[in-house]
Order: structure tokens, then sequence, then C-alpha cells
């Protein structure tokens, strides 16, 4: 039954409980009424009987004294004869007055008549008494008048008695009616209140025991939800680990082999695009677990000085590749009015840039991607930052600019098929910047372009923050740690391998230890400056193992901690546990580079210097990077040499057959040639800078005015190497 159908039937039911029991309570009131009325009537007959009684007795008494004072001529019988008679008169005159019935009414009026005749004849003997003395009175009593009219009074005083007892016959009867109607209703009414009382009391019971049996569900499900939100939490976790240990040997493998001289060109090819899936792959496993993490509330929004011209410096360099892959214009501008030093979270903002930005590029085919950042309004100490990231792309339709917010979702179903992507960007974006107190909102015209408009209030930091210094591979590689010892404790095998060839390219020697217990037993036999823990390992984890380290070897070494768990609260655990530093897997070989060089800050410094200087050898040189080349060479400057002249041949050779090529419409040649001179620049390390542009050469097809775009570009930065190169080949010659 429908709650409003329940509603209904308790209202009409109350309602006709309500009218029954008015009926019920109004008749027994009634019956009552007429009981007790009866009750007095019955009373009051009662009493007129009485009164008749006694109206004979007081007759018969006046008649006898009358009587004895005339037979023996003394008065003293008739002493106060005349209160009495008065007394008669005023209970006659009472009777009369008395409701009665037809029937009595006419005797009681005989009644009074005869009683008045009576009293005047008893006065008149008494007067023949005492005026002609006693034969004469006894000759007037020989006439029986007297003795008549008692009997007359006795006969009517009967009648009237008779009638009476009939109407109290009557009342009786109607006394009796009403009292069993009394009885009858109350019994009803009782009856009636204790049916309603028991309905009340087992509805009132029922409820209570729904109620109970529906918290005690609620209880359950809860509990199922909580089961549940933990078991997702645990296999978002250990999925989150499975996935990212396997990446993060398929991501550091790739990009060691790519450092390979002596990979072919296809082979680099196939490795480039290993790392790009595992990259794809990445970004998809972080937004899920990101997304899990918003729906968790488990998302923490971290407020620290930041300066938002570095970051957003930092995201124009980071995007700027991809931007010109499409040949896109990628701007920043930072309205002046905006201090630099702001509090928030730097990470979130950084993912939200890149998310917008990526986006954007992905969307436009040809034109740009302009970004501003701009001072708004103060509001409770806060500044509300403006940001805008503009492009000239696609556009979205305007009923699908709401959705494209909601998980899952994207503007056209072709959008999968022909750019990628889960849907779940804008989402995280907005779920972002509405946890930092933000609005985002978007604004887009079909084939024009698309604008996000952002408001996040960041408060104005007192401090200049610490621009985080970010170490290029270059560095890495050049870095030199000479007395750092590390020990690795980590049980995984492509891992320690990885690790391995890592600490190798950057001469930090190390040991390993493959858990928590061989770590105990290396740290009691050597000393180490840092240690990297892994934390799910055989025998001994990687908490137990630094709890041991803390309190029992009592050592402050520096612990990092390397895990695939991913989830929230996993960094407050391991710090928790004694550790200093937390990097997640798969380990990514600058950010191991970043949290080395913290750690071994001292040993950094000494290296530093070292660092300078090796980075002196790269000279001044702006476009050509030396690193790979010293390394091929192990030191010999003649085989640098001839590498170098090579490059300074070849290059403008290719960039000449590359410009003719494309004159005579020979794509097959021109292709060639652009996969050619990937090689011949790699040499000189241009990779990074030039191999986007001879991509887009070898890959996609241009019109004239995006080869000419892109050859003049090619032909800049290769005039610019060529020079450096010159010069490089010059110093090698005087040297
Ligand atoms: P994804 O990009 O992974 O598909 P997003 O949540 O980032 O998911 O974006 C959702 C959808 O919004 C995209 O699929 C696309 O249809 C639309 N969209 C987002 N940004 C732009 C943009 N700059 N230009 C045109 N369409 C866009």
């Amino acid at each position: 039954m429908s709650s409003k159908r329940i509603i209904f039937f308790l209202l009409t039911t109350y309602l006709i409980g309500n009218l029954l029991l008015i009926f019920i309570q109004y008749n027994w009131a009634k019956n009552l009424n007429t009981l007790i009325e009866g009750n007095e009537k019955l009373a009051y007959e009662l009493t007129v009987s009485g009164q008749l009684k006694e109206l004979e007795r007081d007759i018969l008494s006046v008649e006898s004294r009358i009587r004895g004072t005339i037979t023996t001529e003394d008065t003293v019988f008739v002493t106060d004869l005349e209160s009495q008679i008065v007394a008669i008169e005023t209970s006659i005159d009472k009777l009369k007055q008395s409701p009665g019935n037809d029937s009595t009414t006419h005797y009681i009026d005989l009644l009074d008549r005869l009683v008045h005749d009576k009293l005047r004849y008893s006065r008149f003997l008494l007067g023949v008494y005492y005026f002609k003395g006693k034969p004469a009175a006894e000759a007037q009593i020989a006439t029986q008048r007297g003795k008549h009219l008692t009997d007359s009074i006795m006969v009517t005083a009967r009648n009237i008695e008779l009638g009476r007892q009939r109407h109290l016959a009557a009342v009786t009867t109607t006394i009796d009616t009403s009292g069993t109607n009394a009885l009858h209703l109350g019994i009803i009414l009782i009856s009636f209140v204790l049916v309603c009382g028991a309905f009340i009391f087992w509805y009132v019971i029922n409820t209570i025991r729904r109620q109970n049996e529906l918290i005690r569900q609620l209880h359950f499900s809860e509990k199922k939800v909580r089961e549940a939100a933990t078991v997702k939490e645990n296999f978002l976790a250990n999925m989150s680990h499975e996935i990212r240990t396997p990446m993060n040997a398929i991501l550091g493998f790739a990009n060691l082999l790519q450092r390979k001289q002596e990979l072919d060109n296809e082979s680099r090819q196939y490795v480039q695009t290993i790392q790009r899936s595992g990259e794809n792959l990445l970004t998809i496993i972080n937004d899920i677990l990101d997304l899990s993490k918003i729906e968790a509330g488990m998302m923490r929004i971290e407020t620290m000085p930041f300066s938002i011209r570095g970051l957003l410096h930092s995201v124009e360099t980071l995007m700027q590749a991809k931007a010109s892959e499409k040949s896109l214009r990628l701007t920043a501008t930072v309205d002046d009015k905006l201090p630099d030093i702001l509090e928030g979270d730097a990470v979130r903002l950084t993912q939200i840039l890149v998310n917008l930005i990526g986006n954007a590029i992905k969307f436009t085919a040809q034109g740009g991607v302009a970004v501003r950042l701009k001072a708004g309004e103060k509001v409770n100490g806060k500044i509300q930052v403006g940001i805008t990231v503009a492009d000239t792309g696609i556009g979205i339709e305007p009923q699908k600019q709401q959705t494209i917010f909601e998980r899952f979702q994207q503007a056209e179903d072709s959008v999968t098929r022909k750019y990628g992507g889960t849907g779940l960007g804008l989402a995280i974006v907005k779920d972002l910047v509405e946890l930092q107190g933000g609005t985002i909102t978007v604004e887009s015209e079909l084939g024009k372009g698309t604008t996000f408009h952002l408001l996040i209030p960041y408060a104005v930091s007192a401090e200049v923050a610490e621009l985080p210094r970010t170490s290029s591979p270059a560095a890495i590689t050049q870095a030199s740690f000479n007395d750092l010892r590390v020990l690795v404790v980590e049980d995984n095998e492509i891992n320690q391998n990885l690790l391995q060839t890592i600490f190798r390219h950057w001469q930090i020697s190390f040991q390993l230890a493959a858990n928590g217990k061989e770590a105990i037993q290396c740290l009691k036999q050597q000393r180490f400056d840092l240690i990297l823990m892994d934390i799910q390992m055989p025998e001994m984890d990687g908490y137990t193992a630094t709890q041991k380290i803390r309190t029992e070897l009592h050592l402050s070494t520096p612990i990092i901690a390397m895990t695939a768990h991913a989830m929230a609260g996993e960094r407050e655990k391991c710090l928790s546990y004694g550790m200093n530093d937390y990097l997640s897997k798969p380990v990514r070989e600058d950010q191991l580079y970043d949290k080395i060089r913290q750690f071994a800050a001292t040993s950094f410094e000494k290296n530093a210097k070292q660092i300078s200087s090796v980075g002196s050898v790269n000279g001044d040189y702006r476009h050509i990077r030396l690193d790979y080349l010293r390394e091929v060479s192990a030191g010999d400057r003649s085989y640098e040499q001839v590498v170098t002249e090579q490059f300074l041949e070849m290059l403008p050779a290719e960039l000449q057959s590359l410009e003719n090529a494309w004159k005579q419409q020979d794509l097959a040649t021109m292709q060639s040639v652009a996969h050619n001179m990937k090689t011949t620049i790699s040499v000189m390390g241009l990779n990074e800078e030039l191999q986007p542009i001879l991509d887009a050469l070898e890959y996609e097809s241009q019109t004239n005015e995006s080869f000419q775009q892109l050859f003049s570009t090619l032909q800049f930065k290769c005039e610019a190497a060529i020079e450096e190169a010159k010069q490089f080949c010059q110093s090698l010659i005087t040297s």
C-alpha cells in the first residue's frame, strides 16, 4: 500500500472513531441523566408517600384528642390542638403543590377538600362541647359525620397512594431501562476505548518494531557500504600496486633503452611508443585513483607558499613540446597586479592547468592556446585568481557544455575514436577547483574555439617561496656522488635491476637488500647515508624494518619509502613509521634524483661543484648537448672530433635534401630524410628540441604553409646547432 493510501485510511478511521465515540458518549450521558432524574423522582415519591401517612395519622390524632376531651371532659387533650391543625393544613398545601399525574391530581384536590371539611368539623365539634356541653357534643358525634369524613379521607389517601405507586412503577421501569442502557453504552464505550487503545498500542509497537528493523537494516547496509569502501580502497591500492610495479619497470627500462646509442631508428621508435603508451596508461591510472580519492573524501588540499609565475612557467615549458608537435602557439601571461607568492596547493593547480592546456592542444588543429592569469577581487583576505585557458580548436556544442564536466562524458561519441581520452579529466579538474573553493565555467563556439574560466581563491603569502630546483636528466647523468652510500631495500628483481642500472649510471655506490631483515643485517655491519625502502616485502616489510632501524638500531639515516600504494594516507603512514619521505612507484628517475639530492645535501653540495665543472664541458652551448657524445666517447677526444665533423657535414646536406624533396613533392624521400636526420641530430643531443618537428615532417601530411613554418624553425635551430658544433669542434682541435 502506498504511503498516501495509508495516511488516507488512518485519517478516515480516526474520524469515524471520533464520531462513534461522540455518539456513544452522548447517549451514555443522556441515559445517565434519565437515571439520575428517575432516582430523584423515586426519592420524591417516597417523601410524598410519607407525607400522606403523616397526614392520615395527624387527622386520626386530632379526632381522638377531641373525642378524649369530650369523653373525659378534660381539656388537656386539646392543648396545642390549633397548631397541629395548622400543621395539617400546611402539609395538605405542600401535597397539593407536588407534581403528580392526572389520576392523582383529582384525588389530591378531593383530599384537600375532605381534610379542610374534617378540620372545620373538628373545630365545630369542639365549639359544641365548649358552648353546649358534653351531651350536645356526644349527640353530634353520634351523627357519624366525623367518622364518614375520616373514612373518606382514608379512602382518598389510599387512592392517591395507589396512583402514586403506579407512577412509581413507571419511573422505576424508566430508571431500569436508562440504567441498563447506560451500562450497555458504558460497556461499549469502555470496549471501544479498549479496542482503540489496543489498536494504537499494536500500531505503536508495530511501528517501533518496523523502525528498529529499519535501523538494523540501515546499520547493516552502512556496515556493508563501509566494508565495500574498504574493499574498494584496498582493491584500488592493490591494483595500483600491481600496475605500478610492472609500469615502473616498463617506463624505467624504456627510459634507459632510449639512451642506448646502438639502437637503430626503428627500435628507437618502438621504445618511444612503449614509453608514450606507458605514460598514457599511467595517466589513466592516476586519473582513476584521483577520482577515487576525491570520492572517498581523501583528496588533501595542501597550503604552501608557491610562485605563481614560476608554476606557470614550468607548466608552459612542459606543454610547449606538445604544442610545437602540432605547430600551435602556446602563450602564458600573468597580470602584473597579481602577487607572485601565493599560498595554496601548487600541485593541484599544476594538475588543473596541465589538464586544461592538454585538452586545448588536443582539440586544436591550428592556431594556438592562450593561458592568462589575472588578479580578481579580494574576499576574506584571499585574492581571487582568474585563470582562462582559451584555444582556437573544434569547440563544444552548447548542449554538451555542462555534461563535459561529468565523469566519462565526452562532447561527441567520436571523440574517443579520434582523440582518445576517457572523459575523466574535466571531472577531476572541476572537483579539484571546487575542493579549493573555486569555480569553473566554459564558453565555447563550435568550430571557433573554447575558453575555460576559473576563479580560485589564494591567500597572498608573506613568505618568499623557495622555487623547487628542477634537475634535468642531463644533470643527472653528470652528477657524481662518490662519497654517498645508499642501501636499496627491494624484493622485486626487475626493480632491483632498474635501480642498479640507474645508480651505476649516476655512479652512486649502493648495496641491495631483498627484504627488511637483510636491510637490518646490512645496517648492523656498515654505515649508509641513505636508505631506499620498499614497503611490501616478504619476511619483513618496510614499516617494520623502519621501526627497528629507528628504535633498535637507533639510526637516524634518512629513509625514503618506495611504494606502489598510491592511496591517500600512505604518505602519512610512512612518515608515522619514521620514514623521511615517500616516492610513489613507478619511481621516476628525475624524482628519485631530486630526493637523493635533497637527503644527501652535504654530499650533493660537494658534488654540485663537480657537476658545475662537468657542466662547463658543455660550454655555453644552448642547443647542442654533449653528454651523450661524452658518454659514448668515454673521453676519447679524437672520436668526438670525428663524430662532430660528420655531424657538420651531414646536417646541412640533409636540410637541403629535405627542401628539395618538398619542392618536388617527393614525399617518400622527404619522410626518409626526416627519419634519417633524427639519427644525425641525436649525436649532438638535439632530440628533445628537434624530434617533434622531424616527427611532424615524417608522419603528418603538410600544407605548403605548415611545411614552410616547420622547415624554417628546423633550419633556424639546425643553423644555431651547427654554429655551436663548429665552436665545439674548434675547441677539440685547439685543446
Ligand atoms: P577526455 O579529454 O579524456 O575525453 P575530459 O574530461 O578532459 O576527457 O574532456 C571531456 C570532453 O570535453 C572531451 O572529450 C571533449 O569532447 C570536450 N573538451 C574538453 N576540452 C575541450 C576543448 N578545449 N575543446 C573542445 N572540446 C573539449
